[in-house]
Formats: C-alpha cells, sequence, structure tokens
C-alpha cells in the first residue's frame, strides 16, 4: 500500500466535476440514513464516482494489494467501490492465533450495530480496490483497537476507534509506507513494537498480502517488478552514462512512481539495493528462480 495525497475540498470537486450534483444526492441520502438510523436504500449511487478513485490511486491500483488493473472504459468492471468502513452491519473478525499471539486483539462488535450508515456516502470512506482484496477478504470487517463510533459521520475525526486497516487517501491517516515497506517480495512492519506494529500485522495477514498460495499471482507480480529494477539499478551503480543511463534511470523512476503497480515494494527494493547490495543481489537470485519455478 502507499499513500495517495488529497486535501477533502480537492476530492469534494473531483467528484463534482465528474457527476455535477451527486454530493447533493448523497448528503440527502445520508440526512435520510440519519433518520432512520440505518443503511436502507433500493439502488445505490456510488458506482458513479468509482473512476475518480480509480484515477487518483495510481490510474487503477487496488488501494490494498497494489495490483493495476485495467485503465477506466474496462477496469470498472474489475474494480470494486470499497467502503472502508462498512456501511451495513459490521461483522467480528476474527484474529488468527499468530496474531493473537503477537497481542493483538480487537474490540468486540456490538453485536446489534447497524454499521457505519452516515458514511455510506462519504468520500473519504471510499477507495477503489480489486475484487478479492474488496468482496473476497473485506466484506463487512473493521477490527478496530478503540472504541466504535458507529455513528460518526467524519472518518477525519474518529481516530478514537484506532482502526487496525490502512486508509491510504488523504493525509489524516498513516502513511501506509511508514508502517510497512518490503523485503523482496515480503511486506514487513516498519515498526518494531506498538500500535503501529499491530496495524502492518494485521493489514499484511487480513489481505493476504504475504500468502504466496492464495495470492501467489500477487507475490509474482512484484517478483516481476524486482526482476526489471535490478538490471537497471546495477547499471546506475555501474557508472552507467549518455543514454544508457537515461533509460535506466527512466524505468527506475517508472517502477517506483505511485501509478507503477507495486509501488511500496519498488521503492523499498531501491532502499535495499542502495543500503545493502550483497542482500539486494540475493534476493535477486531468488526472485528469478521463483519465477522459473512458477512459470
Ligand atoms: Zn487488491
Amino acid at each position: 500500500m502507499i499513500r495517495y495525497h488529497i486535501a477533502y475540498p480537492d476530492l469534494a470537486n473531483l467528484i463534482e466535476t465528474e457527476k455535477p450534483g451527486w454530493l447533493q444526492r448523497a448528503a440527502e441520502r445520508t440526512e435520510r440514513f440519519g433518520r432512520t438510523g440505518r443503511y436502507d436504500e433500493s439502488s445505490a449511487i456510488w458506482s458513479e464516482v468509482k473512476a475518480v478513485y480509480m484515477r487518483l490511486q495510481g490510474a487503477g491500483k487496488c488501494a490494498f494489494c497494489e495490483r493495476k488493473l485495467e485503465s477506466e472504459t474496462f477496469g470498472k468492471g474489475e474494480q470494486d467501490v470499497e467502503h472502508f468502513r462498512p456501511k451495513g452491519k459490521v461483522k467480528q473478525w476474527p484474529i488468527p492465533p499468530a496474531l493473537n499471539q503477537a497481542g493483538i486483539q480487537a474490540t468486540k462488535v456490538p453485536s446489534d450495530n447497524k454499521g457505519y450508515f452516515l458514511l455510506a456516502y462519504h468520500p473519504f470512506n471510499y477507495a477503489a480496490s480489486c475484487k478479492p482484496c474488496n468482496s473476497s477478504l473485506k466484506g463487512n470487517y473493521f477490527p478496530i483497537k478503540g472504541r466504535y463510533d458507529l455513528t460518526g459521520k467524519d472518518p477525519i475525526d474518529m481516530a478514537v476507534e484506532e482502526p487496525f486497516l490502512i486508509y491510504p487517501i488523504g493525509d489524516f491517516d498513516a502513511a501506509p509506507e511508514d508502517l510497512i515497506r518490503f523485503h523482496g517480495v515480503s511486506p514487513q512492519p516498519v515498526a518494531r513494537a506498538g500500535f503501529q506494529r499491530q496495524r502492518a500485522l494485521v493489514v499484511i495477514d487480513f489481505f493476504k498480502l504475504d500468502d504466496a498460495i492464495q495470492r501467489k499471482n500477487l507475490i509474482r507480480e512484484r517478483a516481476l517488478v524486482i526482476v526489471a529494477l535490478f538490471p537497471q539499478l546495477q547499471k546506475i551503480a555501474n557508472g552507467a552514462s549518455g543514454q544508457e543511463l537515461n533509460d535506466a534511470q527512466a524505468i527506475v523512476d517508472g517502477f517506483t512512481s505511485e501509478k507503477a503497480p507495486h509501488t511500496n515494494c519498488a521503492r523499498s527494493f531501491v532502499r535495499l539495493f542502495q543500503s545493502d547490495h550483497a542482500e539486494a543481489s540475493r534476493i535477486f537470485n531468488l526472485v528469478v528462480a521463483f519465477i522459473s519455478s512458477s512459470s
């Protein structure tokens, strides 16, 4: 994961430009949910602004696993507008034993909860996400460490919940790259202890970001990033000049831009190459072997 910077007024402007009147219609629906105390409607309108999030998130990347899906016209079919805080009843996420052993405990979800019905149409409650991350894994889970604020109206003011999951849009949550970085193809917590480490561990487990069996193709895509980067980093380190240097740098810049798939992995590998060349070489060789074995 990486962060996508945007201030609320700018996000609202993008939405209004994409679909004039949408924010007003959304506000009217939210006002109705507030009166009835639940999310309930026959048809939803958040898909109308899906493209705004796709553009914002590196032109079609999944907010959570950083896979790059098809561009706007056809990509809409393989991306969901994911509600970060569930609009309907929140389900208790079963903490896996390994995370329990790491001292992670989630707040019990109120059994009679109606979900975050006032956030069904909040622009800072959306992210574009691939179907495995949204439909198969995220669902209606929202594990937190703090106190549930199910009638909250603005995610910016809901830090008291201490969510385990990281919201990557805007600047009000932690930057994902401050919490999770990669060693080779494997995501790792940055912090050695504390809540930041717990968040990283939960996100990695929740979205199966390090699951080489169930998300083999995700891991393979990261391996391809490293295979592409390593020779270019070598050329630069070995003193390439002229066109060769320009080409190598352009490839590195492209793979580490926020529009690239697996930006966090790519940036982490560049840092590793610069700080520990021997380890970067070892990983490159492992990754080459992994790709040939999984082809
Ligand atoms: Zn995904």
